[in-house]
């Protein structure tokens, strides 16, 4: 089944390139793999797909122990700034930095082992009062703070988009979230680039596609259903 549905959600991709008139190449797809066994993903490893997000640091390292090194593993979870150390030389990309203090963590961890981060800023762009995040208004004050740390590099944005039974209604914030990064980019801040605008989920990456996403985090609709209770 897996494998079935990662090739059923890259049919989708591709349609929502073309009607948006953009490459398939464009648009990364990161299997969301959290609270889901390492044997979902040998299977979904199948597809070929090799980029996969977890939300606690904990499980990722166990899966990184067990599985193949050419796997892409993506932070997407909010992260303690005692867990980043626990990151270094295993992450492609941490997409969940919405603070200086856990940037200082970061840069300090990543010093260490004179590696460097490569980061995303998330911004809670529908300002729900559950998630994390900054406003948009903060964006680009952390970001230009942030510029200036060594061993961290931010590549762009993430957002998540309210839950919803209609992708529609989600369009907006991806369409701001657009604009948003262009703003940034036009400002040609040193070591930040904006070409990576991580956002839409199982109910709605299609719109998100249409509106500019480069990073899609799919999980319901390739492992199924979480079950938070085991
Ligand atoms: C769980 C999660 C996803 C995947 O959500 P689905 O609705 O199952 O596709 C994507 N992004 C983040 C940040 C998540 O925590």
């Amino acid at each position: 089944m897996i494998v079935e549905n990662i090739e059923h959600v890259r049919e989708n991709i591709e349609k929502a390139c073309k009607k948006a008139g953009r490459s398939v190449d464009e648009v990364t797809l990161i299997a969301v793999s959290k609270t889901k066994p390492y044997t979902d993903i040998e299977e979904a490893l199948k597809s070929g797909t090799l980029d996969y997000g977890e939300n606690k640091v904990q499980e990722m390292c166990e899966k990184y122990e067990i599985l193949p090194k050419n796997i892409r593993w993506h932070m997407i979870g909010h992260l303690q700034r005692n867990k980043v150390k626990y990151l270094v030389g295993k992450t492609e990309l941490i997409h969940s930095v919405d603070s200086i203090r856990l940037a200082e963590q970061i840069e300090k961890e990543y010093a260490k082992k004179d590696e460097t981060a490569n980061i995303l800023i998330e911004v809670n762009m529908a300002q729900e009062e559950s998630k994390f995040g900054i406003t948009s208004q903060e964006t680009e004050e952390l970001i230009r703070k942030i510029s200036t740390f060594e061993h961290i590099r931010i590549k762009g944005l993430m957002t998540i988009a309210p839950y919803t039974d209609n992708p529609e209604t989600n369009r907006v914030y991806f369409r701001q979230m657009k604009k948003l990064s262009v703003d940034i980019r036009d400002k040609n801040i040193d070591n930040v680039s904006m070409d990576v605008l991580s956002m839409g989920m199982t109910g709605d990456y299609q719109v998100a596609i249409e509106e500019g996403s480069t990073m899609v985090r799919v999980g319901t609709g390739i492992f199924g259903e979480r079950n938070y209770n085991i």
